[in-house]
């Protein structure tokens, strides 16, 4: 599948991992909007928080738990943000689910 994030998975494009797992995968945003800028997405293709079923449950609850253990990690205790963006209007650029773990500064409050 020509998919961008299925390719990192594979090792076809190069990323900065910081975390992975049989089912999850961690890797540096290559445009960071915060100076602690992580995505975390499932091994398992699906497209986006629009696609999910009861299928994704675990490997949600695991990305929930990995996005904790990468803030503590990344000495976030001042506070994050766990953020998925869905089609067009969410402003998804990327077709294949993911979460952004954000901080390191004191995000901006606007959310929309
Ligand atoms: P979206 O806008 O779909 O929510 O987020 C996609 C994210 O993927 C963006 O923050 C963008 O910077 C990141 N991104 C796009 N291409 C690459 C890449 O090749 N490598 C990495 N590490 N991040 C990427
Ligand atoms: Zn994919």
């Amino acid at each position: 599948m020509d998919c961008l994030f299925c390719k990192i998975i594979n090792g076809e494009i190069p990323s900065s991992k910081v975390y992975e797992s049989e089912n999850v995968l961690a890797f540096k945003d290559i445009n960071p909007m915060a100076p602690v800028h992580i995505l975390i997405i499932p091994k398992k293709h699906t497209d986006g928080a629009n696609t999910l079923d009861e299928s994704n449950v675990g490997v949600i609850s695991e990305i929930m738990l990995t996005a904790r253990k990468l803030a503590e990690e990344n000495g976030l205790e001042d506070g994050w943000r766990l953020v998925t963006n869905v089609g067009e209007h969410g402003g998804q650029t990327v077709k294949h689910l993911h979460f952004h773990l954000l901080g390191g500064k004191k995000l901006n409050t606007e959310l929309a």
